[in-house]
């Protein structure tokens, strides 16, 4: 790990200023930067502590809506009696997610923000375009077993790993940010990037930006019909092959409304709303999903070679979506993850 300087900011405008140096970076909970610095995938020449601004509320609204602090902790949000009450499928995802040791740590700005855990990325010794522009792709002839099948391009093959940012996705969440400039929305859909030919920039987040909040609209019609499905290596602690965050909202048999996004096989959380469009007004059926399932992997592509290529995951996230939507039209599925806080 290099040295780097350290302070820790007493306001939002103090940190606002602090992370106006060169190769400054802000710290939370520090589950994933910490581990790049000490890989020397990420050398911070200073951290800016952001753990005493009060950012960590969370904040429901008389419209149905809240607000999630950038700092309250991704345990406290998945626990919190409004979330638990009426953003199941947010709180299943968060569950879904890490440990409960990081969960406790991990923020959820800090979430938002993790980096890809592509192995190639982590390991310093080896060529990658995300962590050194220009160098290569070894997980293209390689080990691709967790990388995308939708949105690579010829630079990077890489997932985004959040379970929490697809449900965020799916709820038609906003991102709040501030820099001395003042302050502005990212909608979620527009804040990660896909890797195009600049693989290094995750999001649409400027490096002077500081997550304050994230926004999520009334999302009650959802609360009896979503599912957040995770499919994995091992059962716990192990990041997504595919996840599928389904929501419908359902009268009388036939969709009013449906939300529909996936994470393991892209480099953000894969969303498409003409898909949706195609289940809204049509009988909640398993016709009806296939025919989703078919229109949001169009073009999916697989990659690697051999025991390495992740062509497995077109038909799972297929049968996956299928499977989600229909649990959730039976009912919403509860994810209580270890049920450990
Ligand atoms: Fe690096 Fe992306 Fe290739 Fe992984 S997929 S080795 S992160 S360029």
């Amino acid at each position: 790990m290099n040295p780097f300087a350290y302070t820790a900011a007493g306001s939002v405008g103090d940190a606002l200023s602090d992370i106006a140096g060169a190769n400054a970076k802000f710290v939370a909970g520090g589950t994933n930067l910490l581990d790049l610095m000490k890989e020397n995938v990420m050398r911070p020449a200073h951290l800016v502590d952001i753990n005493r601004l009060p950012l960590d509320g969370i904040e429901p609204r008389p419209d149905g809506s809240v607000r999630l602090g950038a700092l309250a902790r991704n345990a406290a949000t998945a626990h919190h009696p409004f979330v638990r009450e009426n953003l199941p499928l947010l709180s299943s995802a968060i569950l879904a997610g890490a440990s409960p040791q990081i969960r406790n740590m991990a923020s959820n700005g800090g979430n938002l923000l993790q980096r890809t855990r592509c192995y190639y990325f982590y390991d310093s010794l080896v060529p990658c375009n995300k962590r050194e522009p220009g160098s290569g792709c070894p997980a293209m002839g390689g080990l691709a077993r967790q990388h995308a099948i939708l949105g690579a391009s010829e630079h990077c093959i890489a997932t985004h790993p959040s379970d929490m940012c697809v449900a965020l996705a799916a709820l038609d969440a906003t991102v709040n940010v501030a820099s001395v400039r003042g302050e502005r929305t990212i909608p979620f859909g527009e804040f990660h990037r896909l890797p195009g030919d600049r693989p290094e920039v995750d999001t649409t987040l400027e490096p002077d930006e500081l997550i304050v909040a994230i926004d999520i609209p009334a999302s009650r019609q959802f609360r009896d019909h979503s599912v957040y499905m995770k499919l994995r290596e091992r059962q716990s602690y192990a990041f997504a092959l595919v996840s599928v965050a389904a929501a419908l909202d359902i009268d009388g048999g036939v969709v009013r409304e449906a939300r529909l996004a996936l994470g393991g096989v892209a480099h953000k959380p894969w969303r498409d709303p003409r898909v949706e469009a195609l289940i809204v007004g049509r009988p909640a059926t398993a016709a009806t999903f296939e025919r989703a399932a078919a229109a949001l992997l169009e073009g999916a592509v697989p990659q690697g070679v051999g025991v390495g290529s992740n062509a497995f995951k077109i038909p799972l996230a297929r049968r996956a979506i299928v499977r989600a939507l229909a649990q959730a039209a039976e009912a919403t599925v509860t994810n209580l993850g270890d049920n450990v806080r």
